[in-house]
């Protein structure tokens, strides 16, 4: 039987994408060939990275709005640098919630001045700050929505005038935001969306050729919207799925309908995490993700019971971040309601186990 699986990253997908993605594997579009070995170029994959950029762009209302969406490679990592090569002339502003801006900002430090304007390292970032806004006089201000470790999200955003970049590796597509907001957002594609290997990034087409460093091609953005995400072979498995993925949340009713989902996993979560006494969540509640939930055991000697039981259970990835600790149930798209059904009756069985 299928597992429960709550791992952070690469997560689940829905079934049906794991079926038509294997199944593309053999047999393509009728084609006789597999997905992975026809040409880039060929129609028929044409049409898949057409389909996926143009779903994208339409789950998060930024169809016709000046906004492209590229597939590129090298993970959301390569973003902390992409991000301030392509856009960094003098100065950004960083939000640090994590350990993922921590590494955005080591990153855009090689290009220029990095004004980090609040902090939650000093709580082992298990709250987001607020209560600042962004001065006017940078090149733009980046932030990472849901902070995949620390099981912490941004309800709201700070305001300001310059452009807003944002890592949105765990959350994208999850809830409705108004995403015209950000100037540009990417993720990492192996944590809401597909496999590992695709990186999405959606770029307001006004905020590039701005600084006066020349870029090497790769590295650029514009390089890479002008080739329509084709400069170079793109990850075309990973494509597919995840154009798998969005054309299914799509059929599901779009952003607006896994919200309500996603939000009804959430809550049962929690609530089993703040009325069994056995557990404790980390995360400030008002800040608590929907994605990934961070809580740990009061009595770590309980561990072992716990953990056979949960595996027992047919679950998978629950194992806390090693900077946390405890557990991380992680609650993608692509996880049903059901499985967390399974975890919250395991934990109240280990109450009763005790
Ligand atoms: C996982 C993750 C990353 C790193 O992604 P890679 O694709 O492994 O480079 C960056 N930011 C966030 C928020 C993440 O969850």
């Amino acid at each position: 039987m299928k597992k429960h699986n709550f791992s952070a990253g690469p997560c689940v997908l829905p079934q049906e994408v794991f079926q038509k993605a294997s199944q593309a594997l053999l047999n393509f579009n009728n084609m006789d060939l597999s997905i992975i070995e026809i040409s880039h170029r060929d129609k028929n994959f044409i049409a898949v990275m057409d389909k996926a950029q143009n779903l994208a762009l339409e789950l998060l209302g930024l169809k016709d709005k000046g906004y492209t969406a590229l597939f590129l490679q090298g993970g959301a990592s390569m973003q902390f640098l992409m991000t301030a090569y392509n856009l960094l002339e003098k100065k950004a502003i960083y939000a640090d919630t994590g350990t993922w801006s921590s590494k955005a900002i080591k990153e855009a430090k090689m290009f220029g001045e990095v004004d980090v304007i609040a902090s939650s390292k000093d709580q082992n970032y298990n709250y987001i700050p607020k209560g600042y806004t962004i001065p006017s006089d940078a090149d733009y201000f980046h932030c990472t929505s849901n902070n995949t470790i620390f099981g912490t999200q941004y309800k709201e955003f700070p305001e300001g005038s310059i452009p807003v970049v944002c890592d949105m590796s765990s959350d994208i597509f999850s809830r409705q935001l108004d995403f015209s907001k950000f100037d540009l957002i990417y993720a990492g594609a192996q944590k809401n969306m597909g496999p590992a290997g695709a990186t999405l990034v959606i770029i307001k087409e006004d905020i590039l050729g701005k600084v006066t460093r020349s870029i090497p091609s790769m590295l650029s953005y514009k390089v890479h919207a002008e080739k329509e995400s084709m400069f170079n072979t793109p990850p075309v498995f990973a494509v597919y799925v995840s154009m798998l993925t969005l054309d299914w949340l799509q059929n599901l009713g779009g952003i607006a309908a896994i919200e309500k989902i996603n939000n009804q996993k959430a809550a049962l979560l929690y609530a089993e995490i703040d009325r069994n006494p056995l557990f404790t969540g980390f995360a400030a509640k008002e800040d608590r993700s929907t994605m990934n939930a961070t809580f740990n055991l009061v009595d770590d000697s309980h561990k072992e019971v716990f953990d056979n039981l949960w595996k027992e259970a047919g679950i998978n990835g629950l194992n806390g971040h090693r900077s946390v600790g405890g557990y991380r149930a992680s609650m993608y798209n692509g996880l049903t309601l059901e499985s967390v059904e399974v975890l919250v009756d395991t934990m109240k069985k280990f109450e009763n186990t005790l």
